[in-house]
């Protein structure tokens, strides 16, 4: 009698916690087609796509790692402007007679944030530095905003910038901005590959958000706002590997809802 098949290979926890980060989300890359360079050999043998477990497991969440805060190039490090509070339309702070000022949270901010909206910048000038120079001044001049609309910046060499200050709401997607930590990708990723290096650090920087804040969902911009494909077709692929390497479900769905 013929041997039965073996059982199909199952990705064990090691596999997700050695080979997180590029693997992941190069495999999650790989249905954007053969175009991509950087795929490594190990992804060849695995699965194309990972199912998204319906209760993200303990051991492949964020909680379960050692995870490093990474390095954040601070505001006066890459020139940022100061916020400018005569905004046309984040004037003032907030109260109940101003909700679209300033907000700035009180207390503990694991008990405010519960997503990270990814983005993409669309605009790139020069260099990473330069691109968040401008994404400033375009939000503080033609968006009428009081500062930068993200917290964090992720550039295509590998560095992380500090936006918006975390315990401030920002002004990134319209009408779900309460809760919502916007981490922008420098880029325009309805053309162009993030880069590797872009990736990993984005990566590591959800997930130590993910335990900071103790996150529950992932989403990407368009998810919020059907008026935009941001973070365009080629970021959009990697979302599933970053909800997945941090234990973050993917979607909507741990919006709350503002009752302030
Ligand atoms: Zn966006």
């Amino acid at each position: 009698m013929p041997r039965s098949a073996p059982p199909a290979r199952r990705l064990s926890r090691r596999d997700f916690l050695g080979l997180a980060g590029m693997t992941a989300i190069a495999g999650a890359l790989t249905c954007v087609g053969a175009s991509l360079g950087y795929l490594v050999a190990d992804d060849l043998s695995r699965p194309r796509r990972a199912p998204f477990p319906t209760q993200p497991p303990a051991a492949l969440s964020a909680y379960a790692k050692q995870i490093d805060r990474p390095g954040i190039l601070e505001r006066r490090d890459w020139g940022a402007r100061e916020p400018d509070h005569s905004a046309e339309n984040e004037s003032g702070f907030y109260g109940p007679d101003n909700r679209e000022g300033w907000r700035v949270y009180e207390g503990d901010l694991r008990a405010v944030y519960r997503t990270v909206v990814v983005h993409h910048s669309v605009l790139y000038e020069i260099d990473d530095s330069t691109t968040m120079r401008a994404i400033q001044q375009q939000h503080l001049e033609l968006r009428g905003w009081a500062d930068i609309a993200y917290h964090f910046g992720v550039g295509r060499n590998g560095q992380v910038f500090a936006g918006r200050p975390l315990n401030v709401r920002g002004t990134h997607v319209a009408g779900f901005n309460t809760g919502s930590v916007g981490v922008v990708f420098l880029g325009d990723f309805s053309q162009d590959l993030p880069t590797p290096a872009q990736l990993e650090i984005g990566r590591r920087l959800i997930d130590w958000l993910t335990l900071r804040l103790e996150l529950t969902h992932l989403a990407g911009h368009g998810d919020f706002n059907s008026d935009t494909d941001c973070p365009g077709q080629y970021l959009r692929v990697a979302l599933s590997a970053l909800a997945q390497s941090a234990g973050l479900a993917l979607g909507t769905g741990g919006y709350l809802p503002d009752s302030a």
